[in-house]
């Protein structure tokens, strides 16, 4: 829904508001906030909010750092957790602009937007996206410290624990149906301690924005119940890593352009051709989607993540599985993922790897029907089914080698985020875990 300005006026009157937070996102994925009072209202209307940018992990710019917040009018929501009585936060989620008023091309947000234009141009409508975030609710220790104590013991679909975390989950699945989202599921999942909320699919902007609310929501929630959520790929070894499903399909005429009642498994030739451009590109989107040293602890055998690049539709251990849905549900579901990739640039990389894919027209491999961690590496070789990378490191050298995969950013974004990544793995490998000392100390 878009909200006109008078709405947001009337709202912020009607529900005691008394501070407005802008929201916008950096390079990490990481949500910024800047509040304001609610005094400052017309300017923020009026997009005339300024920041210094060069505080913000990827924005640094030489020639000057001031910025510019213009709001997303459709994103205007007030936190159901602040009251009329106290007064309450509105928040809108902005674009990042430039002075001169030109969008800023550091901003994750900007860069989808493009990408989705170049979409509009090849005439399709949408890019729908349905996310399956995962995360776990860790024990706050005594002095209200996170600790890494799982907050249950229950396992999947767990529906006789009472405990805490089913709590929590409740409320948060309350609080962001009164933020307007539709929740389709909620349920424990593998790991002790892990959870799942799935809410449903819509564009590629919108579900990307509701991700960013929807962490803050889950650990505001999380907090009140003394837990604390974590969205960390794999916060514990030996349990499930938390994994992000990303589901998507592409809509031409209000259609459901990947849905073909007489292809395989329903398929259209755009759907096989745009999973062609994922599986293609899938070892630089892997840098993007597990942007994490941690994200590879997860990319392992025995957790129900993907190890291999290929596709199937009900087997569930590929990259992308095709799952069974009527007409509009038709999608390839994405399993490599994880929460800690920024949406923006997620679906920035994997909507430019479906369109090319598109546009050069190659069918897939064929799906593979048996259990790929069953074969031996010959056997996978034969069928030409490649691993995902490994590490870190490899999906940056698999980025920089992917000119699709960069096409896909600003120059800006291409540049800071290998700055940042490569920064990263250099630290990592100056560290020194408590694995390696626990193994080699007595040499
Ligand atoms: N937690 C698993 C992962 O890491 C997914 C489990 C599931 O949703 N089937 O991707
Ligand atoms: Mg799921
Ligand atoms: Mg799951
Ligand atoms: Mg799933």
């Amino acid at each position: 829904k878009v909200f006109t300005e008078e709405e947001i006026r009337k709202d912020v009157e009607e529900k005691n508001v008394r501070f407005l937070r802008l929201a916008f996102t950096d390079i990490n994925g990481t949500l910024k906030n800047l509040e304001v009072p609610v005094s400052q209202l017309d300017d923020v209307l009026g997009n005339q909010t300024r920041f210094d940018g060069s505080s913000i992990d990827g924005f640094v710019r030489l020639e000057e750092s001031d910025m510019v917040l213009y709001p997303d009018l459709s994103t205007w929501s007030v936190l159901p957790w602040t009251t009329v009585e106290e007064g309450t936060i509105g928040r809108l989620i902005c674009s990042v602009h430039n002075v001169d008023g030109t969008p800023f091309d550091g901003d994750p947000r900007n860069n989808l937007k493009k990408v989705v234009s170049e979409m509009k141009d090849m005439g399709f409508s949408d890019f729908e996206i349905g996310f399956e975030a995962e995360f776990f609710l860790f024990k706050e220790g005594e002095n209200g410290e996170a600790t890494t104590t799982v907050s249950d013991h229950s396992s999947y679909f767990d529906m006789a624990s009472e405990d805490e975390g089913a709590k929590c989950r409740r409320e948060i699945v309350e609080t962001l149906e009164k933020l307007g989202f539709r929740v389709e599921a909620a349920h424990h999942e593998v790991g002790d301690g892990q959870q799942e909320i799935d809410f449903r699919f819509d564009n590629a902007l919108a579900t990307a924005d509701k991700l960013q609310t929807f962490k803050m929501v889950v650990k505001t929630i999380a907090r009140k119940y003394h837990l604390y959520a974590s969205f960390m790929a794999k916060p514990v070894e030996g349990l499930a890593g938390n994994g992000m499903h990303t589901n998507m399909s592409l809509f031409k005429d209000g259609k459901n352009a990947f849905y073909d009642k007489d292809g395989q498994y329903h398929l259209s030739t755009t759907a096989l051709t745009f999973l062609n451009g994922i599986l293609e590109h899938a070892r630089a989107i892997t840098c993007v989607a597990n942007p994490t040293v941690n994200s590879y602890k997860r990319l392992i055998p025995g957790f129900e993540a993907p190890v291999y690049i290929s596709w199937a539709s009900r087997n569930r251990s590929p990259m992308v599985r095709i799952p069974n849905a009527n007409e509009v549900g038709t999608r390839l579901e994405m399993r490599s993922a994880d929460p800690t990739a920024n949406p923006y640039l997620l679906l920035s990389a994997c909507l430019k790897a479906g369109l090319t894919g598109i546009k050069e027209g190659k069918l897939p491999m064929a799906p593979v029907t048996s259990n790929l961690f069953e074969m031996n590496d010959d056997e996978r070789k034969d069928l030409g089914i490649k691993p995902l990378p490994s590490t870190l490191h490899n999906a940056i050298k698999a980025f920089k080698e992917d000119d699709v995969i960069k096409s896909a950013f600003s120059e800006h974004i291409v540049d800071s985020f290998l700055e940042m990544k490569e920064t990263e793995w250099a630290l990592y490998t100056q560290s020194v875990s408590e694995w390696e000392v626990k193994r080699y100390f007595n040499y």
